[in-house]
């Protein structure tokens, strides 16, 4: 795609997503004045200072310095880079992506989109059915008897599919689409009669995507007969292995309460929400899968698993835990009472027993320990180097050495042996897996030093500091400086030389500002900066036009030059400290270090000790 292309494309997500309601869709915004107010979702506040406004259509966080466009919001708070927010917005706006490469992909997309307003218009069909129609009598009794309340069957667009083989695909037929297309949607099948209905006699679960627009449907027997359940076909929008259920609904209480709880099954999953546990989604089935693992990465870094206790420690839901914690999440396992899972659960013994159940969740290294210790039912000591045999590669997957040494003791506790014993078993196994291992850390180490390149020739930020500062980080008010005029980009050149940047985002920042110029226009256009620095461009460019603090430029570069001689001055420092007593690089540096502070004292008079 050309660039002007790309331009005009991002243009029409942008309009098709108008801001205040997608953010709304995030966090609730009372209007005050021309522009709406909220608690901010990137940082913990009390009192709002989270802006959104819809006639720039921006928003920015007065809090955290948070702030940009419509794509900037859903790039954080979905986790996305730019072009994956863009795609997200354009599949929420059903905008189809622009001319791709291969008229293939572009008919792919134009067919999904399809697919999506049949799934649509095919769960309010189901949706009518059960709430309306004497048809749907027998459903909504069955509701009743599980529990599940009018507001939670709403919420979760449940329907019910009619004992009828032709229902949807007659509904089909009546707004004249193609039902040999509408096969791809897995709605409907083709038999040696004529096409008929996937889903009959079913009580309805419409699967959502991360957008919320449904993409299968999950459905639960009603009457006798085989399958209980039967999902979705594998279809262009649908694959089994993907879907997390009730995500959609979920991922806003699990942003906000930092964790998710994940379930197995739909009722689990409804029980659970209008119990008032609104961060709880279904895995459906019990081995997560690699996308369901970072699905809910983009939320959260903790996932609580409470499934049904004979089936969580089988071996696919125990590779679905591992594959949950190589993806980042932290896990914690819920022990739950033999024969309970979350549904019966909770209808037995209220939200209190369940919310219990949560607080006294396992790690998942006790969690696994417990299983091993039950699964070999030691005693004698064969049995119990059996266990340790088995925990050893889960002590190698804990890198914190004092986590480590708790988990070693606990071994030992519970099989009742010495630490010691434990302890030998463990550093033969290390000893052995570092053996395995050696040769590929040399080869990634050296190949990194090679990698390291400095663009247009400005040494590297200063290690260790890269995270997102605050809008008064002097580096950040140079750069909006340099944003404001033309002229200022120049003077900030000539006087930020020799000094590091601390920030590497606003390094590169600085970088392409230089690279671009000779722009004709300034500040110069989004569309010369490259996507992974666009959404710090719209966060600067807001904070310009709010007028926020307005920097002066010989402030700010006082304050960069002050705090280059702070940092040089802590690290002669610390290489005094290290260096040999009365050896000629200890006086030296104890000269240069003088040097520095009285250069220090002559250009910051006022400046008094190191920060
Ligand atoms: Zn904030």
């Amino acid at each position: 795609m050309d660039r002007l292309k790309q331009e005009e494309f991002i243009e029409e997500v942008k309009a098709g997503n108008e801001i205040t309601s997608v953010i709304g869709e995030y966090v609730s915004l009372r209007k005050r004045g021309s522009s709406f107010l909220g608690l901010c979702p990137f940082h913990q506040e009390k009192t709002p200072s989270f802006n959104v406004n819809p006639e720039k259509q921006f928003f920015y966080c007065f809090g955290c310095g948070t702030g940009g466009d419509v794509i900037n919001f859903i790039m954080r708070m979905e986790n996305l880079t730019f072009p994956e927010a863009l795609n997200w917005l354009a599949e929420r706006a059903g905008i189809s992506l622009p001319v791709k490469e291969t008229p293939a992909e572009q008919r792919a997309q134009k067919e999904r989109e399809w697919l999506f307003r049949l799934h649509k218009l095919a769960a309010l069909y189901y949706r009518k059915i059960l709430t309306e129609t004497p048809a749907g009598n027998k459903a909504r009794a069955y509701l009743e008897e599980r529990g599940i309340t009018p507001a939670a069957a709403e919420e979760f667009l449940l329907g019910y599919a009619p004992d009828s083989w032709t229902g949807l695909v007659d509904l089909f037929q009546k707004k004249n689409l193609s039902l040999q297309a509408a096969e791809k949607s897995g709605l409907i099948l083709r038999g040696e009669k004529g096409y008929y209905d996937r889903f009959r006699d079913r009580l309805l679960f419409p699967i959502s995507n991360p957008q919320g627009r449904v993409a299968a449907f999950g459905g639960r027997l009603l009457g006798e007969g085989v399958p209980k359940y039967l999902n979705s076909p594998e279809t262009p929008l649908f694959s089994k292995g993907r879907y997390l259920y009730g995500l959609f609904q979920a991922k806003e209480a699990i942003r906000r309460e930092g964790r998710a709880v994940v379930v197995e099954g739909y009722m689990d999953l409804l029980q659970a929400h209008q119990a008032g546990f609104k961060n709880v989604v279904a895995a459906l089935g019990t081995a997560l899968t690699r996308d369901q693992a970072r699905a809910l990465r983009r939320y959260t870094e903790y996932a609580v698993i409470a499934f049904d206790a004979d089936l969580a420690g089988q071996a696919a839901a125990m590779r679905g835990l591992d594959i949950l914690k190589e993806n980042g999440l932290q896990v914690q396992v819920v022990t739950l009472p033999p024969g309970e899972d979350p549904d019966s659960l909770l209808r037995k013994e209220g939200p209190g027993a369940f919310r219990q159940l949560l607080e006294a969740s396992k790690d998942l290294f006790t969690f696994k320990l417990d299983y091993f210790l039950e699964k070999a039912k030691p005693g004698t000591p064969e049995k119990k180097a059996q266990v340790v045999k088995a925990i050893l590669p889960l002590l190698a997957e804990e890198e914190n050495m004092v986590v480590r040494e708790e988990y070693i003791r606990r071994v030992a506790v519970r099989l009742e042996v010495s630490e010691e014993a434990v302890y030998t078993e463990w550093r033969k196994y290390a000893r052995a897996q570092r053996k395995k291992k050696q040769p590929l850390d040399i080869k990634r180490k050296s190949r990194n030093t090679n990698d390291i390149t400095h663009p247009a020739g400005l040494p590297p930020a200063a290690p260790g500091k890269t995270e997102r500062e605050t809008p008064s980080h002097p580096e950040r008010e140079v750069l909006r400086l340099c944003l404001q005029e033309k002229k200022n980009l120049e003077r900030i050149k000539e006087a930020l030389s020799g000094i590091d940047w601390t920030v590497e985002e606003y390094r590169l920042f600085f970088i392409r500002l230089l690279e671009v110029y000779t722009a004709e226009s300034w500040p110069p256009p989004a569309s010369l900066f490259p996507a992974e620095l666009r959404s710090l461009y719209t966060e600067l460019q807001a904070e310009n036009e709010l007028g926020l603090l307005p920097p002066d430029l010989d402030g700010c570069c006082r304050r960069l030059r002050q705090l280059q001689l702070s940092r040089e001055i802590r690290q002669i420092q610390q290489e005094v400290a290290a260096a040999a007593e009365d050896s000629p690089e200890l006086h030296e540096k104890l000269a240069l270090l003088n040097k520095l502070h009285r250069q220090m004292r002559e250009e910051f008079p006022s400046f008094s000790g190191l920060r």
